[in-house]
């Protein structure tokens, strides 16, 4: 018998995880604010307002836009005995007020943060996987119905954990587009296919990601010249190669600097140039300096 779900909110990611349910054979019972999105899901169960759907079921799933949503979505529904579980994209102080909410509604309450598209939900072969913080014991019970549309992460009871690792992640996603944005750019005036580029692109990326790990060594241990290959002095000696070529093609450098400047005040202040690039965590856990 499989575990039945409500499912609040039919937009693209609400809609994906509707189907893969109702594919896995769960009874789904949908609520939307616009009612015709639900007409395309054959299968469910189509409730008229978020009440009568939240008292369907007690497993509850909110895919809304954002956290207002979510509240105003829930307000007049009966949330006692209920298992809330908000795959809503929010910020972690919102999750843990979500998550206190609920709680003084008699719910027990999970966040989710989707590392994933909507095509990527039912596919498991895709690596797309949701991460959840807050009720263990929710998490636990429901693991086998979480499991269906995407991969799952439990990272922790605090409400807040979940999404904070989602914005962590799609931090350094960001970084990582600026960088490839900028290496574009400097190919662009040039008679360089970047079809050809981009494969000797994706290879460096993935190349250098595990560099990760010894960040994450160097600050558990609070040693940030351990197993150090590219000392800061040289990689800040580096930097004018950067910013001439940049010039020379033409290309702002407003993505790079940023970063450079970091690293030079880090050489700048630490004891010495034996470090790699840890550093600059420091310093983004204190305000900049007033010039
Ligand atoms: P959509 O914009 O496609 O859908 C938004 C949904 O929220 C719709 O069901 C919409 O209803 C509903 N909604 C918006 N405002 C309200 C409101 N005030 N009251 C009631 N319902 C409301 O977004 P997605 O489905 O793509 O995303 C849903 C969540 O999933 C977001 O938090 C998003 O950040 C997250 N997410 C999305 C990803 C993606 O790639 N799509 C990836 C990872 C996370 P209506 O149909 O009536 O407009």
């Amino acid at each position: 018998e499989k575990t039945p779900v409500t499912l609040l909110g039919l937009g693209t990611m609400g809609t994906a995880l509707a189907r893969a349910w109702l594919g896995a054979g769960h009874p789904v019972t949908v609520w939307n604010r616009t009612p015709s999105r639900a007409a395309t899901l054959a299968g469910a169960r189509v409730a008229k307002t978020p009440a009568e759907a939240v008292s369907a079921n007690p497993l509850i799933v909110a895919c809304l836009l954002d956290d207002t949503s979510v509240e105003e979505v829930l307000t007049d529904t009966v949330l006692t005995g209920k298992d809330v579980v908000n795959l809503t994209t929010t910020t972690p102080a919102q999750a843990r007020t979500r998550a206190k909410w609920a709680h003084e509604r008699g719910a027990r309450y999970l966040d989710g943060g989707m590392m994933a598209v909507p095509p990527m939900i039912g596919a498991p072969e895709s690596g797309g996987y949701v991460l959840y913080s807050g009720s263990g014991p929710l998490f636990e019970q429901h693991r086998a119905t979480l499991a269906v549309p995407a991969g799952t992460r439990y990272v922790g009871e605090d409400p807040g954990h979940a999404a904070l690792h989602d914005v962590a992640l799609l931090s350094a996603m960001y970084g990582m587009f600026a960088g490839a944005a900028h290496a574009f750019a400097l190919l662009r005036k040039e008679d360089i296919d970047p079809t050809t580029f981009a494969p000797l692109l994706a290879d460096w990326l993935t190349a250098m990601a595990p560099a990760v790990h010894q960040t994450a060594d160097q600050l558990r241990t609070g040693d940030y010249t351990k197993g150090v290959v590219s000392t800061l002095a040289m990689q800040v000696a580096g930097t004018p190669t950067f910013l001439a070529t940049a010039r020379d093609q033409g290309v702002s450098p407003e993505l790079l600097t940023p970063y450079f400047t970091l690293m030079h005040r880090r050489l700048t202040e630490a004891t010495g140039g034996d470090e790699d690039l840890t550093g600059v965590i420091d310093l983004l856990l204190r305000p900049e300096p007033t010039a």
